[in-house]
């Protein structure tokens, strides 16, 4: 057999020595099988090697946050559009593997969020690497303000646009951006790219005045919804519905992935943008288009999601329900303006144990949010509690938090980290 750790090329040895000081650093990430079970989110199997082993988990770390994933309206459209069409795309959009469903998903999007036009990609990284990168190579000179905390699609997208430069602002500063769209010089092409939800803090831009900047100073305006599609707004268009100000914003980008609980990224702006994007970008052009499964799904979550509001209320509701009983048994958490709940823990490997002891002691399953994701001394629990999650599911999840965060030592790092 061929061995490959024994190979002289000097990569093998470069890995080997970096997988084991990731694993000092207390970095090293293992993946939790978990399996779901459709008719009862969020609750999970646990897997493990013997098929025949599994134990029930319910889980708090879903992005699924609506349970759309789950609905069975969405799933039956998946499966019909399977049994009509096959299991694939069978070719990028350009070499046969355009359908209606693509279209119309297209066109609902773009009305979801008041644009004229809308393109797929295969993942909501794929449309902002996709997307920043071709605009950013387009003309000479272009220059991206960036937020702090922009998502690494966002920077991947923006550092792999070669000739333009990049400007980075303090997170949802308004001051740092102004001064420092103030001193680029007036003529060059500017751009700022921003989120509307940020998901680790779970805070919240302020989109009508980062627009307000970019028409002073004559930038066009990239909003990232990923976190808010589905759950703001009257229709769930994202934050940008819920203030009024989508006409403001020049490109919005979603995902199918998250409140739609399906799968695919997208952009919606003017019908020019789209068509040059559609046109210019290679992660669009070269890549083998969504299945029509999954354009079908994701087409029945937008309808179902943009016509009842009641997830959205419902999710809201289950949100507070759980922040209160937190509150109540006197667990510090980040009240955020959004829907998510991150429980503080301030330490990597403390984080990484509770989470551990969470699963195998009491069946609940919560990602540990460690460095890089979050700066060192931040490390924490995020909890996204969904409209399924039940009063009884909270209180074990309070009673466990309880039980795991050592108490004092929690709250003087929360009181550090939000000082
Ligand atoms: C998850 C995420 C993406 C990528 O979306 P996918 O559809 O999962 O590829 C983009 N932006 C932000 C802010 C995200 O959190």
């Amino acid at each position: 057999m061929h061995s490959s750790s024994s190979s002289s090329h000097p990569f093998y040895a470069y890995c080997r020595e970096k997988l084991q000081e990731i694993e000092q650093q207390g970095r090293y990430r293992r993946f939790t099988p978990l399996s779901r079970q459709s008719e009862h989110y969020p609750v999970y199997d646990k897997n493990t090697k013997d098929p025949q082993k599994t134990t029930p988990v319910v889980v708090w770390s879903s992005n699924d946050y609506l349970g759309m994933g789950v609905e069975p309206e969405v799933m039956q459209a998946a499966i019909d559009a399977i049994n009509h069409y096959g299991a694939g795309a069978g070719g990028t959009r350009n070499i046969a593997g355009t359908h209606p469903l693509h279209a119309a998903l297209e066109a609902e999007l773009a009305d979801l969020h008041g644009k004229e036009a809308g393109l797929l990609f295969v993942s909501g990284y794929v449309s902002n690497q996709a997307s920043l990168q071709t605009i950013l190579t387009s003309m000479p000179g272009w220059i991206t303000f960036s937020d702090q905390q922009n998502h690494a699609s966002m920077i991947a997208g923006i550092k792999g646009a070669r000739g333009s430069s990049c400007v980075i602002f303090k997170h949802n500063d308004l001051q740092d951006l102004e001064e420092k769209l103030a001193s680029a010089p007036k003529d060059a092409p500017k751009l700022i790219a921003f989120e509307s939800v940020y998901s680790m803090d779970g805070d919240i831009a302020d989109i009508k005045a980062i627009c307000a900047l970019a028409r002073k100073y004559q930038a066009l305006t990239y909003l990232d919804e990923v976190h808010a599609v589905g759950l703001y707004g009257k229709q769930g268009g994202g934050v940008s519905e819920r203030d009024q100000v989508a006409q403001e914003v020049d490109i919005i980008e979603g995902t199918l992935a998250k409140g739609f609980g399906v799968h695919g990224g997208y952009v919606t702006a003017s019908r020019d943008i789209i068509e040059f994007l559609r046109l210019a970008a290679s992660g669009f052009i070269f890549t083998t288009a969504l299945p029509p499964s999954i354009a079908a799904a994701a087409l029945a979550s937008v309808r179902l999601v943009r016509r009842q509001n009641w997830r959205r209320e419902k999710l809201f509701e289950r949100v507070n329900c759980f922040r209160q009983k937190l509150r109540q048994a006197g667990i510090p958490f980040m009240q955020t303006e959004s829907h998510i709940v991150p429980v503080m823990i301030g330490d990597a490997e403390l984080c990484k144990e509770i989470s551990r002891r969470l699963l195998e002691e009491y069946h609940l399953y919560a990602t540990p949010i460690n460095y890089p994701t979050v700066p060192r001394g931040t490390e924490r629990l995020r909890l996204t509690p969904n409209p399924f999650h039940t009063d009884a599911m909270m209180d074990d999840m309070v009673h466990a938090l309880k039980q795991l965060l050592p108490k004092q030592e929690t709250a003087q790092i929360v009181a550090k980290a939000m000082a």
